[in-house]
């Protein structure tokens, strides 16, 4: 009896859990090193001293919400031009280093001006694209040396367009794109460039067998004369998914470099696209540090074998750049059971994946998906819908299951999808009418609206009808 009465009565005391680790947050590989868990089981994110409480933005702003980070950005491109330049200096390459902003990616001012103030210059694809790097100059928003890289298919409006600009001073070059273009692109004074169609499959979603982009090797070999040829361009497609296909393009692109050089003198620049991956899906992935290091170490050795000078390098990695720094939260407005399935329950939530994260329906894209709130909570295994009517709006981890929390009588459930800066918002629409998210930036611990959401009257005009017409 007095035995047991000595004994302490313990706490049932579990270590807490890792939560950040959990969801794996906080770690730098995967891009996740601003984000973390406070105590109340919010999604933070930091920037410096400046702590952002996400499921507060949701409260105060609404959903669907976009929060772009633009100090990302800026140091993911600072990082990635150091790289590049340390090894150059490591290696002893004589050539220059440029790192062109493929547009396309993201054309948003907020993602453009961080961009442009770490030094990046910049790759168009459409006359539309190139009118606002027009606007920029206008607005002295950048340095006339900024070089601008001209692919995609040559109208009258896009090549007056570029005529119009360098007769301005500015520093514009067209890149051929087809035998159709070798005509009128190389008549133009100044720089120009040609992009090859390698003979050569990368590892990526992009369908190289019937690929419409660039000459031929062939014909680019072929190519009589072109005095001012400078640029050497190709492009193996997006999210490559090794490292060593990345090395193998460089290898397969500097041959066919060296022998366009034999017959134009006057080329001094390969340029090798974009393609560089981001880890969506949180596992093991190549770097941008070791994967620099291979392209420079790579390129000396093969030009210093081939006896030419060291080409200078530019690439146009954009997705890499951008993809980490936006946020997409959104709402669990619903839950269903699912019988017999992987997941246990539909969780519909206030926006849409097929029209806010077009890849997820387009190219069956995998995101990082987890809680801005109730992150220590017991889990659910979950499929999302979107708020559409169709049944496409969906996202199921291919078909696995979101672990989230279980749905409470009290409080909203926010969901995050992380990595959403790359693409998603040129290819955004307006399914079923809904609005698109609201975009907000937090930038030096203050938060300011750039896009508000769209009233039903906005969109209304989207489709005709203009005020009054209805009656
Ligand atoms: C799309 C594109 C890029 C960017 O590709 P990422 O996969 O985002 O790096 C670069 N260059 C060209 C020509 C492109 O078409």
């Amino acid at each position: 009896m007095a035995k047991r009465k000595l004994r302490k009565k313990r706490k049932p005391r579990r270590p807490a859990k890792n939560w950040r680790k959990f969801w794996k947050l906080g770690i730098d590989e995967f891009n996740t090193e601003i984000f973390g868990v406070n105590k109340d089981g919010d999604l933070t994110a930091t920037e410096g001293h400046h702590i952002y409480n996400l499921n507060d933005l949701a409260q105060k702003y609404g959903t669907p919400l976009q929060i772009l980070f633009p100090f990302i950005i800026e140091d993911r491109l600072k990082d990635l031009i150091g790289y590049f330049q340390a090894y150059m200096k490591i290696y002893g390459y004589r050539g220059k280093f440029f790192y062109h902003y493929p547009m396309k990616v993201n054309q948003n001012k907020e993602f453009i001006l961080p961009l442009l103030s770490e030094g990046a210059n910049l790759e168009v694809t459409s006359a539309n694209e190139l009118w606002i790097v027009k606007k920029l100059w206008e607005g002295e928003r950048f340095n006339t040396k900024i070089r601008v890289f001209c692919n995609g298919p040559k109208t009258h409006q896009y090549l007056d367009l570029i005529e119009e600009l360098r007769g301005k001073g500015m520093n514009i070059v067209p890149i051929i794109e087809s035998n159709e273009e070798i005509e009128r692109v190389s008549k133009l004074k100044g720089d120009i460039g040609v992009r090859v169609d390698l003979n050569f499959k990368a590892d990526t979603h992009w369908d190289k067998k019937f690929d419409r982009f660039g000459l031929s090797e062939r014909d680019a070999l072929n190519l009589s004369k072109i005095k001012n040829l400078k640029v050497m361009h190709y492009h193996m497609g997006s999210q490559i998914k090794t490292q060593k296909s990345i090395l193998d393009a460089v290898k397969h692109g500097f041959g066919i470099y060296r022998e366009l050089q034999k017959t134009h003198p006057s080329l001094d620049t390969l340029d090798i696209g974009g393609g560089f991956g981001v880890p969506y899906e949180k596992k093991k992935f190549y770097t941008a540090k070791i994967v620099s290091s291979k392209i420079i170490k790579t390129l000396k050795s093969l030009s210093d074998k081939a006896g030419i000078r060291h080409p200078n390098l530019a690439i146009e990695w954009g997705q890499y750049i951008v993809a980490p720094a936006q946020v997409t939260l959104y709402k669990v407005l619903s839950e269903k059971g699912i019988p017999k399935a992987n997941a246990v329950a539909w969780y519909i939530v206030d926006g849409s994946f097929m029209n806010d994260l077009k890849d997820t329906w387009a190219i069956h894209q995998k995101w990082h998906v987890i809680p801005a709130n109730n992150m220590h909570t017991p889990l659910k295994r979950t499929w999302l819908a979107g708020s559409t009517c169709d049944s496409d709006d969906k996202y199921t981890e291919g078909g696995n299951y979101i672990l989230l929390p279980k749905l409470r009588e009290d409080g909203d459930q926010l969901v995050a999808v992380l990595d959403t800066g790359a693409y998603q918002d040129a290819l955004s629409s307006h399914h079923c009418l809904l609005a698109l998210p609201m975009k907000i930036i937090a930038k030096d611990g203050t938060v300011k609206i750039a896009r508000r959401r769209e009233s039903p009257d906005q969109i209304g005009k989207l489709f005709g009808w203009t005020n009054g017409d209805h009656k």
